[in-house]
């Protein structure tokens, strides 16, 4: 299986192609069309992109999604509650800088909370890790989880923005340390730089160091 990160200069999104024999699935939809295409292209046989996961619906995250989905005819994948967010320029946040709703509608498929999907020969469990966001998740590939803004090398993700709560966000980052993370080597964020296990522990321990409670 390979990994593929493909980074958008603007605000530094991170959209990874996951590309397996003859599939592929994109991780996010921060990225143009040309820069999907050029990677994939290097592939041979070139893999038929199969889904467009969506780790949340925050506009740096779906700004392409539309172009992508009308390209490669395939669906894109967020969790429920993200769904009409997508539609709505206050709750995707576009407006702070270029207000935008998303169009697409039938191609735009819903995940539960411990869900597995699988494209072809890649599979994925989907877990629901609200704080961020209402419907921030975290994506597992064999030993590889794709955290979006749920988890940083250094940081998590801030809570200040439309239907981030940062009291479930505590709840989600133990879940990820505690549970999630059992089996997980590699740690794929939606912004900066990759980051190993002992990384995340150390950030997440710190975090909930004032919350022990939880
Ligand atoms: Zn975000």
């Amino acid at each position: 299986m390979d990994i593929v990160k493909i980074v958008e200069q603007k605000m530094g999104q991170n959209s990874y192609l996951i590309i397996k024999d003859e599939d592929a699935i994109l991780i996010d939809a921060g990225v143009v069309v040309s820069q999907v295409e050029e990677n994939l292209k290097v592939f041979s046989p070139k893999p038929k992109l199969r889904a467009v996961l969506l780790t949340h619906c925050h506009f740096d995250h779906i700004r392409e999604l539309d172009n992508l989905i009308k390209k490669y005819e395939c669906p894109a994948y967020i969790f429920k509650s993200g769904k009409p967010m997508l539609y709505n320029e206050n709750h995707n946040l576009s407006c702070l800088e270029a207000p935008f709703k998303i169009k697409a509608k039938k191609d735009i498929k819903t995940f539960k909370d411990s869900e597995e999907l699988v494209f072809g020969n890649i599979q994925v469990l989907c877990y629901n890790t609200p704080g961020h966001s209402v419907d921030s998740s975290v994506f597992v590939i064999g030993d590889n989880m794709f955290t979006g803004d749920t988890v940083f090398k250094i940081e998590v993700g801030r809570t200040d923005l439309y239907s981030g709560q940062e009291d479930v966000q505590l709840i989600s980052l133990k879940r990820i340390r505690d549970d999630l993370s059992r089996d997980i080597k590699h740690f794929y964020p939606g912004h900066g730089p990759n980051f190993n296990k002992e990384d995340m522990k150390y950030n997440i321990d710190r975090i909930l160091g004032e919350n022990e409670w939880i």
